[in-house]
């Protein structure tokens, strides 16, 4: 078995009133990319930020190395954190625009204390490594395309040596062609340093390239998790499947849309009594009202049993078809 780099148990996020993360309990292994998915909302990327302790949880457990990072102090924790980085949606908006590149990737290093004899040869060593030039370090990231500045973002994120990367929908917000060049760069330098990564997203076709395993959410909670193969082989909670069946296919040159599942998600002040998919799932019965389901064998639903498998030609030429047209991105 993988060794364990990350647990999260029970952890919880409170808002006032709005319930964005309501007990989720996962893992990540060394080396391996645990992939959250879910619509807007479902509170995915709350949890990428618990974990961090970007912002504080209400309740439960992040241990990282066997370390409980909640028991931590800020001197520690900024240690820590050392090992446990971020990469953001909008690459622009994570840079300083008053910072050259140079300026931007010493910034880790003088903070950690690292290189102190020649930050400059580490920050061009950086910029090799995410694919920008020396020269670069010079310029200010307005000067910079949107693929470059999430390499910038990335080379950020490598600067001190960490274990595990957040990846907040990196590529949400950038051209098809330049996604599948992120994306391989993430995995190439996934191999190359061993790094794990919490990568969040609501594409399923750049989820299924690049995840080993796959956690799906639901207003707080997640519904299902599995290994990549399983679960998009053979999805099991009704959820998981509408969103599989609800992969956009794009028009040629057209850029790739969101996931859209029928009927508005509610609100996460006052979720539906238990299961909380209830008011969408077509497969609702008396019992998913009365008692919410517990996630058992990697799925929450009381009858995902009972409930026939979806065609599966239909989903997966869905899947095949927008990750042709990405890996057709990857190989140009
Ligand atoms: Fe649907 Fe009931 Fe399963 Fe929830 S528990 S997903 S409502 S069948």
């Amino acid at each position: 078995m993988s060794e364990e780099l990350l647990a999260v148990k029970g952890l919880v996020k409170h808002f006032k009133r709005v319930r964005a993360v309501d007990g989720v309990t996962f893992s990540v292994a060394v080396g391996e990319t645990l992939a959250i998915v879910g619509e807007s909302g479902c509170g995915k990327s709350t949890a990428g930020r618990l974990v961090l302790r970007l912002i504080e949880p209400t309740a439960g457990e992040v241990r990282f190395e066997g370390e409980d990072l909640l028991a931590l102090g800020s001197d520690a924790l900024r240690a820590k954190r050392r090992a446990m980085q971020i990469i953001f949606q909008d690459p622009y908006g994570s840079l300083n625009p008053r910072m050259t590149v140079g300026q931007m990737l010493e910034e880790p290093l003088l903070l950690h204390f690292l290189h102190e004899k020649n930050r400059n040869k580490r920050v061009a060593e950086l910029l090799h490594l995410v694919g920008l030039a020396p020269e670069h370090a010079q310029r200010y990231p307005h000067e910079f395309s949107g693929g470059q500045r999430q390499r910038i973002g990335i080379a950020r994120a490598i600067a001190v040596e960490p274990k595990l990367i957040v990846c907040d929908e990196p590529v949400s917000a950038l051209d098809v062609s330049i996604q599948a060049q992120v994306i391989n760069l993430l995995q190439d330098l996934q191999r190359r340093l061993g790094l794990a990564y919490i990568f969040i997203a609501h594409d399923l076709a750049v989820v299924r390239h690049i995840a080993t395993r796959v956690a799906v959410m639901y207003l707080g909670k997640i519904v299902e998790m599995a290994g990549k193969r399983e679960l998009f082989a053979r999805p099991r909670h009704p959820y998981t499947r509408a969103l599989l069946a609800a992969i956009p296919v794009p028009e040629p040159g057209a850029a790739a849309r969101r996931i859209l599942l029928e009927g508005d998600v509610p609100s996460a002040i006052d979720p539906p009594s238990g299961c909380h998919f209830r008011t969408r799932c077509p497969y609702a019965q008396a019992r998913c009202a009365a008692e919410e389901p517990v996630l058992e064998d990697g799925v929450a639903c009381h009858f995902w049993r009972d409930i026939p498998a979806p065609p599966q030609n239909a989903v997966l030429i869905r899947v095949n078809e927008r990750l042709a047209r990405l890996q057709a991105a990857f190989r140009n």
